[in-house]
């Protein structure tokens, strides 16, 4: 036990440039940024546990329509919104995901719910929403989900049918300029010492054939263990997966010792890197340490702790 609790959040990693931003637009991702930063720390103060903690500030982001969870979701090919997320608890390894859900209001309640309350750690589709039904979870109408700047982004490669997840395509490098990561993530260490991790997303615009990326698979997108630390990635998924990203951190800090912050830049600078996967990721160890690394131009991120830092940052 310690006295110490920490929260760290992203809002999704990209070509996030200043020159690309109106000052409303910084505003209001700043406010959103804040606003889950206050809400998980709020649980953190009365000495809720972190995963109420990174599920209270990811709530938050997913019902804030400018970034890419829940409500304001990118489109698949088929003009529909399906959404993936992950928690993790690294105090005893419990975890729950779901992927390709749709009119899901809070996915990463589902996420919880899997966690808590099934014999599984990952259900999909169909499957997940009947799991969502039965269990009570808030359904939304597709127009809840909604926002005409994912419509847009959608609507301009929408006929493309070469798209692909090919980084040398140029759709998706258009795409990329699009800041399309927009996936969000919170990591926590509580007075317990206890840490955990969770991701939401609509995943990537565009995408077919029930594509699935890094954000709800345990290890890649998501990870937390008291041992090592908590994790949440944002950016080409697949990148993410074939890396094995957060769970390679978390092996670096446990077999070699390295910090969490060294770690992080292993991967995220050598390792992504060669695969040229563009994005980043959040962390937190049980000592409530911190740390925030990126590949990209942009993160939206922010931390808060109860040693007085508050920050909320955008570029590099
Ligand atoms: N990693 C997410 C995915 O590939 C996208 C993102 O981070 O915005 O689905």
């Amino acid at each position: 036990m310690s006295d110490n609790f920490t929260i760290v959040v992203h809002g999704g990693a990209g070509t996030i440039l200043k020159e690309d931003m109106t000052p409303e637009l910084e505003k209001a991702y700043q406010e959103g940024l804040q606003e889950a930063l206050n809400a998980s720390y709020a649980v953190l103060e009365k000495g809720g546990t972190a995963v109420n903690a990174v599920k209270a500030a990811i709530v938050v982001l997913e019902d804030n329509v400018l970034f890419n969870a829940g409500r304001g979701s990118v489109f698949t090919k088929k003009g529909l919104q399906e959404m993936d997320a992950a928690i993790m608890d690294g105090s005893d390894l419990s975890a729950g995901a779901v992927a390709a859900v749709r009119n899901v209001r809070n996915p990463i309640e589902l996420a919880t719910e899997v966690m808590r309350n099934s014999n599984h750690v990952f259900l999909s589709g169909k499957g997940a929403n009947d799991f969502a039904i039965k269990q009570g979870i808030k359904l939304e109408p597709d127009e809840y989900f909604f926002s005409q700047f994912r419509y847009d982004q959608w609507k301009a490669i929408r006929d493309s049918d070469n798209y692909s997840l090919d980084h040398t395509n140029h759709q998706l490098e258009e795409l990329m300029r699009d800041k399309k990561f927009g996936t969000v993530g919170a990591v926590a260490c509580d007075i317990h010492g206890n840490i955990a991790g969770a991701t939401s997303t609509g995943g990537m615009t565009n995408k077919k054939y029930g594509r699935i990326g890094d954000s709800p698979l345990i290890g890649s997108g998501t990870y937390a263990n008291n041992k090592t630390c908590a994790i949440s990635c944002t950016g080409h998924g697949e990148m993410f997966i074939r890396t094995v990203a957060s769970y390679d951190v978390s092996c670096l800090m446990e077999y070699k010792g390295y910090s969490l912050q060294e770690a992080m830049e292993i991967v995220v600078h050598d390792k992504l890197m060669k695969l040229q996967g563009e994005g980043g990721m959040i962390g937190v160890d049980a000592k409530g340490n911190a740390a925030m690394v990126f590949n990209s131009a942009g993160m939206y991120r922010g931390v808060k702790n109860s040693t007085g830092r508050n920050e909320v940052l955008i570029y590099k």
